[in-house]
């Protein structure tokens, strides 16, 4: 396999379609554009497919969505042939899983590996983008299609004195695909994210020591992970077609048999034993015991008391029980995390909890770490620190659209799109799970199957229409936003200070990014859109124009 140390001699070339990321979204898009008869190539700055996969080899790593359900559902033959070892299956199953689909499809014809994306341009004469690449590549395209990733850039907190450390260090997002060996050593681990909360327990369970720097505690569900059992296979694979559109009907894509009451319409013994029971099933569908969790305070109070009980019988040392039970943000509207033997970890004598809350992390040291109270030692430090969030790779790109706007400055004030898909002044741009669409909210794997369906359509449709050019109008982009700040304000989310509002990052807009109107509704928003022929899209580039606008 080629890699980015190699050279290569650049390429020039012109495709119908250039898509950048070959995770789970890129692979499938490119799958759906052959369907179409043209030509596409994808482009990825890493040696393989897989995306998320390829990159978060850190120990633990896991998805937090049932992998009968996190798996394409567009392929009766490969849902039917794929066998998931356990019921979460962890990272290296997953990314086997991705090659598994690049082999039956063979995708890796038209995909260029070890290639980053430094710039995109877009041509308002000939309506088509340039795009070039790290390795001086110059392809043009009609369309250009974002796969690239919501949590596809990962990030190192700007701390002062990073590079004087002398130890080893690791982001969760860019783990070295070489095995990783702590035995023995003494390893700081800074951030309690869903990454952190699934690596700490593993890296644990192997270093003389483990020191958690935590700034905010999060809400943390067991995932009661286990074996796949033949008969809970033959059970979805039986009913797959059925069970897949029982998904695509729910709020977050994910079948998760939800109570349709109040948390508040029955006693506090009755809830109790509720949550009881989804605490003793696990997983993220803890959050679907009531049907108000995520809108009414009150009702939410209820299941972050329950978590937070939980979390003060299973950690032994009062002090850290409470610094690990949050009280910052209600449950849910920063992603819960799924567990396994995460609280328990901080019952080994090996691990302990900082509070960065209180005194924060100062710099790196050669020795360590510092923070306004202490000094800390390590051998190695693990930045479980997160990304940045739906927008980092996009606007990290250099992207230039109509007239030669960047999509950094029309992105300044926070992401707008209209309907997550496109961006006005973006011509023949398309996002997969972009922002302003459910994406990160949902079972991603049902979110891009909408989205990349949607698009395909869309071409398709083009196409017929002898269609050059096509963009989101600014004002259905405005009502789009702020129909999604309303929707958002119905909830909750904004409450809290999480990556869906860009806090995480300093200086970065303070927006809810995705949309929470839920993806039953967004599906049949988006499929009206097109059944009226795309309204709120302008056209250019064609003597059909005025046909496919009326
Ligand atoms: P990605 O998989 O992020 O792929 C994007 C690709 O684009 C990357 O390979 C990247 O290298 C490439 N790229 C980006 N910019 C450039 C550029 N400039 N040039 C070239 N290439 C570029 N979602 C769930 O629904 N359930 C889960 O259980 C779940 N677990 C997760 C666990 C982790 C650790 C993380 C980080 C995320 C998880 N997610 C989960 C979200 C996950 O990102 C999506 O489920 C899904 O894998 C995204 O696929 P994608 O193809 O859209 O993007
Ligand atoms: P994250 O949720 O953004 O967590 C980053 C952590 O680093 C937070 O605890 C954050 O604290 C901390 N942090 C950041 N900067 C810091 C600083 N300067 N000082 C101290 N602490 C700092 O990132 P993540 O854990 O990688 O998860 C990102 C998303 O990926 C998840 O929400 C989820 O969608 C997905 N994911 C899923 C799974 C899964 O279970 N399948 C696993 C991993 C990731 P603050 O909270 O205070 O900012």
């Amino acid at each position: 396999m080629p890699d980015a140390t190699q050279t290569r001699p650049a390429i020039t070339a012109s495709h119908d379609v250039v898509i950048v990321g070959a995770g789970f979204g890129g692979m499938y898009q490119l799958h759906r554009l052959r369907g179409l008869g043209l030509s596409a190539k994808v482009i990825d700055a890493a040696s393989g497919v897989g995306g998320t996969w390829y990159w978060n080899r850190y120990p633990g790593a896991r998805c937090d969505v049932e992998s009968m359900q996190y798996s394409f559902g567009f392929s009766e033959e490969i849902q039917q042939e794929w066998k998931w070892p356990e019921l979460f299956s962890a990272q290296p199953d997953i990314l086997k899983y991705a090659n598994f689909v690049a082999d039956k499809l063979d995708l890796r014809r038209d995909m260029l590996f070890d290639t980053r994306v430094t710039e995109a341009k877009f041509d308002d004469t000939t309506n088509q983008w340039t795009v070039g690449t790290s390795r001086g590549d110059r392809f043009t395209a009609n369309f250009l299609i974002m796969a690239s990733g919501c949590l596809s850039s990962a990030r190192v907190p700007d701390f002062k004195g990073l590079n004087t450390f002398k130890g080893k260090t690791y982001h969760t997002g860019a783990w070295p695909h070489e095995a990783v060996d702590f035995t023995g050593l003494r390893v700081g681990v800074i951030g309690t994210g869903s990454s952190a909360i699934q690596a700490i327990p593993v890296i644990a369970a192997q270093a003389a020591s483990v020191t958690v720097f935590q700034r905010t505690p999060n809400f943390s569900i067991p995932s009661r992970n286990g074996p796949m059992t033949e008969e809970y296979e033959r059970k979805w694979k039986d009913d797959y077609a059925a069970l897949r559109a029982k998904a695509r009907a729910t709020r977050n894509g994910i079948i998760a048999y939800p109570n349709d009451f109040s948390a508040l319409s029955i006693s506090p013994a009755e809830r109790d034993a509720i949550y009881e029971a989804r605490w003793a099933t696990g997983g993220t569908t803890f959050m679907a015991a009531f049907n108000d969790l995520i809108f009414d305070q009150a009702a939410n109070d209820t299941a972050a008391e329950f978590v937070r009980g939980k979390i003060k019988q299973i950690v032994k040392d009062p002090a850290t029980a409470e610094l690990l039970a949050p009280t910052s943000h209600p449950i849910g509207t920063k992603r819960i995390c799924v567990d396994t033997r995460y609280f328990e970890a901080y019952n080994r004598p090996n691990v302990r909890l900082i509070d960065v809350r209180s005194a924060p992390i100062e710099e790196l040291t050669p020795a360590g770490l510092r923070t306004t109270s202490a000094s800390y030692e390590f051998d190695a430090i693990v930045f479980a620190t997160g990304f940045d969030a739906m927008t980092g790779a996009l606007t990290g790109m250099g992207i230039e659209g109509s007239g030669g706007r960047p999509l950094e400055a029309e992105w300044r004030d926070g992401p707008r799109t209209y309907l997550g898909p496109m961006t006005a002044d973006f011509p023949n741009l398309f996002m997969i799970t972009g922002p302003g669409s459910p994406s990160v909210l949902s079972n991603m794997m049902v979110s891009i199957e909408q989205d990349v369906n949607w698009i395909t359509d869309c071409l398709s449709w083009l196409r017929s229409h002898g269609i050059a050019r096509m963009e989101a109008t600014r004002k259905a982009q405005d009502d789009w936003v702020l129909h999604g700040i309303e929707v958002a304000n119905t909830t909750l989310y904004p409450k809290a200070a999480s990556w869906y509002m860009g806090a995480n990052i300093p200086g970065k807009p303070r927006v809810f990014m995705p949309y929470i109107g839920g993806v039953a509704s967004y599906h049949d928003k988006c499929a009206e859109i097109a059944a009226n022929g795309y309204t709120g899209f302008q056209f250019g580039g064609a003597e059909k124009v005025a046909q496919a606008a009326e």
